[in-house]
Order: structure tokens, then sequence, then C-alpha cells
């Protein structure tokens, strides 16, 4: 085995996909596995398929692209670049939008292409990143009914991600009145009412939701098992899915604080030290280049994070009842964000299980 290395135990994540599509079942809503995390990668989206997805979603084109061997339909979260409009009519079934011009632009290729594009419209709610604003949306639905390559299967919000919003029974109805307001006006059936991400689950285990919404698009509740308004743990997930290894390169007994006058450190910043005596060090083979250190959770919980450059990671092990060794392999949880670096990293080595 090479090491650095991303263990991914596709039981446990197909085990926490189920649980959350049965939870979503119970209250009219399907789910849109979300795969950005893991940069798309096929081998880690089968599980979610199995464990009852009905879309596979991701905000990057590239990433879907690789999706494409799975036979369920794919959403491009991000709003689409002008620039990629012909890859976007090629591999993803369905968009989030909320510019006219880029969905004129869809209908354009879709037309080219012999095809119907299908867009769900994105209103915002108040967290201020993508969507239309409210009061604008029958414009939007006026201009877009026209348009013979697109077909509106429905509205979705995004709430959590910018402004931090939690999603409520307030906000989510709003959305559900905006689609009913839709139906009637233009005499169609939207199929979708997306009501955001994560951060709406609690909603679900609360069973408050709104009546009327039936889609969520769902990353770290499946991939970490956590909710994302309040950062709760979801009962019954694991939140093992992903481990990183990393391996040790250098183990010896040294001070706690440096020696010499202090300047700043590898990326500009004016470190400080704890002086706990001299303490046994461990030097691993990662770094910045691989991993959001700070998003780290070592398995071991006598393990101290103590920093880290490029390609070096220093951590205190003195408190191990292990007594570790040269070559010996760390394994740490991950946040979000420590997840995203280690995944987009070419230098670490994805393992399946
Ligand atoms: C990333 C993303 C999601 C998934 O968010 P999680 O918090 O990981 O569930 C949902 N919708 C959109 C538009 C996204 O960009």
């Amino acid at each position: 085995m090479n090491y650095p290395a991303l263990k991914v135990n596709l039981a446990k994540l197909e085990s926490n996909t189920r649980l959350l599509v049965e939870k979503c079942a119970a209250r009219g809503i399907n789910v849109s596995a979300v795969t950005k995390v893991f940069c798309g990668m096929p081998e880690i989206a089968v599980a979610m398929v199995k464990g009852g997805a009905s879309y596979l979603a991701d905000s990057r084109i590239e990433n879907l692209k690789k999706l494409r061997v799975f036979n369920i339909p794919k959403m491009l979260l991000r709003i689409p670049m002008l620039s990629q409009v012909e890859e976007v009519i090629e591999y993803a079934d369905i968009s989030l939008n909320s510019e006219y011009k880029v969905i004129k632009a869809l209908s354009d290729e879709a037309v080219k292409k012999g095809k119907v594009h299908q867009i769900i419209l994105m209103v915002d709610l108040g967290d201020l990143r993508e969507g239309v604003w409210a009061d604008d949306v029958m414009d939007y639905v006026d201009k877009i009914t026209k348009l013979e390559g697109i077909k509106l299967i429905g509205i979705g919000t995004n709430l959590t991600c910018y402004g931090a919003v939690i999603p409520n029974e307030e906000n989510l109805s709003k959305l559900v009145e905006i689609a009913n307001n839709i139906e009637k006006k233009y005499n169609i059936k939207l199929s979708i009412v997306s009501g955001g991400n994560s951060s709406s689950i609690y909603l679900v285990e609360k069973g408050t939701i709104p009546k009327g919404i039936n889609n969520l698009r769902l990353g770290e509740s499946i991939v970490l098992g956590n909710e994302t308004a309040y950062g709760e743990r979801i009962d019954g997930t694991y939140n093992d899915c992903f481990t990183l290894c990393a391996e040790i390169i250098e183990l010896k007994e040294k001070p706690s604080v440096p020696i010499g006058e202090i300047g700043v450190d590898a990326f500009g910043n004016k470190p400080t030290f704890v002086d706990r005596g001299i303490r046994k060090r461990a030097i691993l083979a990662i770094g910045k280049q691989d991993v959001r250190i700070d998003g780290l959770i070592p398995m071991d919980e006598d393990i101290i994070i103590l920093g880290a450059s490029s390609d070096h990671m220093i951590v205190d092990v003195t408190d191990c009842k292990k007594d570790y060794d040269i070559g010996d392999i760390i394994e740490f949880r991950m946040d979000y964000g420590a997840l995203l670096s280690v995944a987009t990293s070419d230098y670490v080595k994805k393992i399946i299980e």
C-alpha cells in the first residue's frame, strides 16, 4: 500500500445513504446524492446509487462526466458557465439555473443536439448565494417556458452555504407556495421542489418540513453523517466512511518550543507554542498540499496535532498508549473541508474497501 491514502468504506457509505433516503421517503422526499466532496469518483458514487439515491448531483461538469456510467439522472448543482454549455447539454440531464442568458444558451445548444434539457430554477430565499429573487420568479418562468430546448421541471433553493441562513417552515413554505403559483398560472406540473441541502435534514427528522418539498440535495449528511443547520450528528449514521492514513517518517524526543529567534513560518504566519517540555514527536509524510490540517481528527485520541508545512505534518504522540515506530500509519477522520482537500490531492491514493 502507498501513503498517504484515503480509505473509503463503501458499505458504510451505502448504509448512510439508505438511512437518509428512507428518512426522506417517509416525508415524500427523494434524494439527490451529492458527489462533489469526493470529486465524483464513480468507484465511490456506486455506494450512493446502491443506497437508493434518485439522482447523482455534482457542482462540476468534469465530475458528472465521470458519472455517466450510472443509469440515473445527473444533476449539475452549480449555475452553468456560458463557456461550458456544450458539456452541460452532453453530460447533465438536469441543471440548476438562475440566469436567463445561460438558460437561453442551454436551449440553443439543446435544440442543436436534438435534445430537451431539464432545469430547476433557483430561488434565493435570503442566503444570498445563487437564485432569483422571489418577486422576479414569474418573469423568468414567462421567458423560460417559451424556450424550445428547455423544460422547466422544478424550482429549488439553497440555504446555509453563504449567509448561514437556516431553513425553516416559513422560508421553505414560501418555496412551495411559489411552486404552486407557477403550476396554476402556467398549467404545468413541476416534478421537483428542491428544499435545500444537508441543513434541511433536521426538519425531516422533526417531521416539520413543509408538505410539497419533494427533493433534497444531500452531501455532508450522507458522507459524514452530519446535519449542518446546527452541526448535530444524525443518529444511526457512520462518521468514518472516509479515513486518512499517513506514515511516520521521523520519531524523536524534542522540546516543544523552538530554539532561536522566532520569525514567520513557511506560510508567513507567526507561530505560537505551548511549552509542554520534552515531548515525543512524529513527523508524518503529508502536508498542506494534501489536506486542510485544521479539519483532521486523529482516531487515536491521545495524539495532538502540532502543525504542518507543505509536505510535513508534526504530531505529539507522547501520551499515546500505543508505542509508535517509524513506518507506522496514523489514521484520521476528517471534516468536510479536510475531506474535500484530501480527495482533490493527486498525491493521496484512494483505496476502496
Ligand atoms: C454542495 C451543494 C449541495 C450539498 O450540500 P451539503 O451541505 O453537502 O448537503 C446541495 N446543493 C447545492 C447547490 C450545492 O452546491
